[in-house]
């Protein structure tokens, strides 16, 4: 089964996505996350990438499905990917289906994490990674998980991307360019929406009760 996490960015679908990782063996393909590893490659693209990211801009089609179609093709993640992040314009859409269909792969499951701006403004100015264990903390909505994290505070990062101005950007961007996508979707029987603003076990519950009908 392969399944798309959509949502606004700060929706929490990197945190959840991790969890159904973890839980049912899946492969997450962050197409933000791939974007940030070409970044740190230093490959020819890096700069042209970083700085399309950090103006709260989208980084070319090409550029994202060149990363994406060597993950969709690659026969240790058949049918069990959860993509994070992508598709996020209409464009991606119609090119998802196609180099899925060329796999002979479908999306299975569209999980829709809904949740107000006010609520992701917040999230998004909060938001801490730690770079040893991958967990995404909140430092104004988990203050006690951030003290007793289990790998300290030392490896503990801040996006470059969540600052007050890139942040009302993308947000925008998404209204305006994603939210098309999730019109596309809803219509499709395999959507579902969950309240993104539950507490994130009880999102993760959810999202298992889906999976393991
Ligand atoms: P994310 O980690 O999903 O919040 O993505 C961070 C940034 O990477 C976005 O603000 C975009 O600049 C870029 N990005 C991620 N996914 C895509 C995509 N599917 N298409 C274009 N740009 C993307």
């Amino acid at each position: 089964m392969n399944i798309i996490l959509f949502g606004p960015p700060g929706a929490g679908k990197g945190t959840q996505a991790k969890h159904i990782v973890k839980k049912y063996n899946y492969f997450q393909l962050s197409t933000g996350d791939l974007l940030r590893d070409e970044i740190t490659k230093k490959t020819e693209l890096s700069e042209k990438i970083s700085k399309l990211i950090d103006q709260g801009e989208f980084v070319t089609d090409e550029i994202v499905e060149d990363l994406i179609i060597k993950i969709i093709n690659n026969e240790n993640y058949k049918n069990r990917i959860i993509f994070d992040g992508y598709p996020r314009n209409i464009s991606q859409v119609k090119k998802l289906e196609k180099i899925l269909e060329n796999a002979n792969q479908k999306i299975d499951k569209i999980l829709y994490l809904d949740v107000s701006k006010d609520n992701i403004l917040k999230r998004i100015s909060g938001r801490i990674l730690c770079q040893k264990c991958n967990e995404i903390l909140n430092e104004f909505t988990n203050k006690e998980d951030l003290i007793n994290h289990k790998c300290g505070t030392e490896y503990f990062k801040k996006r470059a991307d969540d600052n007050d101005k890139t942040i009302v950007k993308r947000y925008d961007t998404y209204m305006e360019v994603t939210k098309p996508v999730l019109d596309y979707y809803k219509s499709n029987p395999n959507f579902i929406k969950i309240d993104g603003t539950l507490k994130i076990d009880e999102i993760s519950g959810k999202i298992e009760e889906i999976l393991n009908v």
